[in-house]
């Protein structure tokens, strides 16, 4: 099933769910007790909105050993996490503004993991349980800022960083799913899934022995070989086999001016 967060007009925001093209809302929320009710509205005529506002947004760093090797940086040992605030969740077809602090700001195509029961000291082995769907990210990024700072946190969290969505998808396999991401049609990364460092289960069980996971954090896996820079003007989709096609334009921050 895929769940969505949507609005209609300036009706309020609701999720919902889609069968063929069309969204019907859900009593309740995916997180929780929720009823579906009858698909009534064209998915064309309704906005969808990143699928969740995580309470946290976890991260992975390095977990492809290509990606890894085109900054000339190790593969990490044990998973190396880092977070985004959930002020940086955008959705589909959202601008991602470019801010005037970077001049190199790149897209990170990414499977987006949402958590839809609380845990700490998760198994791996049971892992996938906690697992309410997945998602698509882009893990925009500063690098400039990144390398700069010598830590992570100012060149990951800037508004608009963290485009997620169209949807959520229960019905997903995440050991062998095509990752690819094109700039303005250029194709910059493709990769397999199967290609990770550590599995979402090895993810999910880590993350889990530091912070409790709780329903709506959502885990995003780390970014194959091929980033790139982002400008004002390019239009960068990320395509998950299995799920869907997440697009995204690009603007110029001019709110400070
Ligand atoms: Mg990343």
């Amino acid at each position: 099933m895929r769940f969505v967060r949507y609005q209609q007009d300036d009706k309020p925001v609701q999720y919902g769910w889609i069968y063929a093209d069309q969204v019907g809302p859900i009593e309740g929320t995916p997180f929780g007790e929720y009823r579906r009710l009858e698909v009534d509205t064209s998915i064309q005529s309704v906005r969808l909105l990143s699928p969740v506002i995580p309470g946290k947004i976890i991260c992975v760093g390095r977990n492809y050993v290509e990606h890894a090797r085109e900054h000339h940086a190790d593969v990490p040992q044990i998973p190396l996490l880092f977070m985004k605030p959930s002020s940086s969740c955008i959705g589909l077809n959202d601008e991602i503004i470019h801010p005037p602090q970077t001049k190199q700001m790149e897209h990170e195509a990414e499977l987006a993991v949402v958590i839809g029961k609380s845990g700490r000291w998760i198994a791996a082995e049971r892992a996938l349980d906690y697992v309410l769907g997945y998602s698509i990210a882009n893990d925009v990024t500063a690098r400039d800022l990144q390398r700069l700072d010598g830590q992570w946190t100012r060149a990951k969290s800037f508004d608009t960083f963290c485009p997620l969505g169209p949807w959520i998808e229960t019905d997903f396999d995440p050991s062998d799913a095509l990752i690819t991401c094109r700039v303005n049609d250029e194709l910059r990364q493709m990769a397999s899934t199967r290609e990770m460092v550590f599995t979402v289960s090895q993810l999910i069980a880590f993350a889990s022995t530091v912070m409790t996971l709780d329903p709506g954090d959502v885990l995003l896996t780390g970014t194959p070989a091929g980033v790139g820079v982002l400008s004002p003007g390019d239009k960068v989709q990320i395509e998950i086999e299995g799920i869907g096609t997440l697009s995204n334009s690009v603007i110029l921050e001019t709110s400070h001016l």
